[in-house]
């Protein structure tokens, strides 16, 4: 069964910090937050969600960060509706120096699926310059009560921060795994009007990335996680209007199918480990994990073509082969 969230987005309350790309109001799509509304939001949600899994989500902001009245009001409510049956569970999104004895002593008490960590680094000198306001080891705290609390966690990443290289970002997704992390989410930076990063980037000290390269890089942190075994939650931000916004976007690596194109060049790695001179000039079938052939082929065919062009190959076939998994893939010739 499919599962979905119900997104209830607090745009920046509670949070008195300064990261340089931060515009949660760009990023939720919502300028305010009216505690009133929730109930209906989650109701109106529910309507939609046709016998799906879903959890509820403080997403947005730094949820564990905001008033205790407040975050205690919030979770109770979403509590009832995990009491009554109608969702499973209830995630939050929170930074790693967010995370107390105090806390955890609190958000124990509830239904929760996974809390969402911003962890964006583990390099110091990065978070430094991202003015994130707390430090690898601030998450390596973190990461240790919910771990002891039997809370499951997700990392969440950034690449392409300012001063950030592609080791940086092996190293982090390295340790997000090793601190026992289930699942990732891998967002390529973005420039937004109005923050810190855009002054940066008009001054000339930061370049954004491209599509490519944020492709590129996302791709080498995935296969980290996928070594390891963590699940996927999303990579790239939500596709809204604000990302297609002048008034709010600048600059920076934004495509409505990153995770695709993420995950395409993924397979594309391993398919091209797998050939040899013998292959040149062939008809091939590739055998990939059941629901994986249209990431195999790349988007909008993108792999295929490129197979062709470079290895000369005549045709290629795609097949499900329920025995493989992950990015797994096998190679032989096509019979016609
Ligand atoms: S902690 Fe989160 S909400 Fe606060 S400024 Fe940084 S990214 Fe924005």
């Amino acid at each position: 069964m499919s599962h979905a969230n119900i997104p209830v987005f607090i745009p920046h309350l509670g949070c008195p910090n300064d990261c340089v790309f931060c515009d949660q109001r760009t990023i939720s799509g919502r300028e305010s937050f009216r505690e009133e509304d929730v109930a209906t939001q989650i109701e109106s949600a529910l309507e939609t969600m046709c016998g799906k899994v879903c959890e509820i989500a403080f997403f947005g902001g730094s949820f564990t960060g905001i008033d205790r009245e407040l975050m205690i009001r919030l979770l109770d409510t979403a509590e009832e509706y995990v009491k009554s049956g109608r969702v499973s569970g209830i995630r939050m999104s929170t930074r790693p120096d967010y995370i107390s004895d105090e806390i955890i002593n609190i958000i124990k008490r509830y239904t929760l699926t996974e809390v969402e960590l911003g962890i964006q680094s583990m390099s110091d000198r990065v978070l430094a310059t991202a003015r994130r306001g707390h430090t690898a080891d601030d998450t390596r705290r973190a990461a240790k009560l919910l771990r002891e609390a039997e809370i499951p966690f997700a990392g969440q990443m950034m690449v392409g921060l300012p001063g950030s290289s592609g080791e940086d970002e092996l190293y982090c997704a390295g340790e997000i795994c090793r601190m026992g992390a289930s699942s990732y989410r891998i967002y390529p930076t973005v420039v937004f009007r109005g923050t810190c990063l855009a002054e940066m980037t008009r001054r000339g000290e930061y370049s954004p990335l491209t599509v490519d390269e944020a492709v590129s890089r996302s791709s080498e942190v995935l296969c980290v996680f996928e070594t390891h075994g963590l699940r996927c939650l999303r990579i790239g931000l939500q596709d809204s209007e604000n990302l297609h916004s002048e008034e709010r976007y600048l600059a920076g690596p934004v495509h409505p199918a990153m995770g695709e194109l993420v995950r395409g060049e993924v397979f594309l790695r391993h398919i091209e480990a797998q050939l040899s001179a013998e292959h040149m000039g062939q008809s091939l079938v590739f055998s990939v994990p059941f629901g994986k052939i249209s990431a195999a082929a790349g988007h909008g065919g993108k792999n295929k073509s490129y197979l062709r062009e470079k290895y000369g190959i005549k045709k290629i076939k795609f097949n499900e082969d329920a025995a493989l998994s992950g990015f797994e893939v096998r190679v032989a010739e096509l019979t016609l």
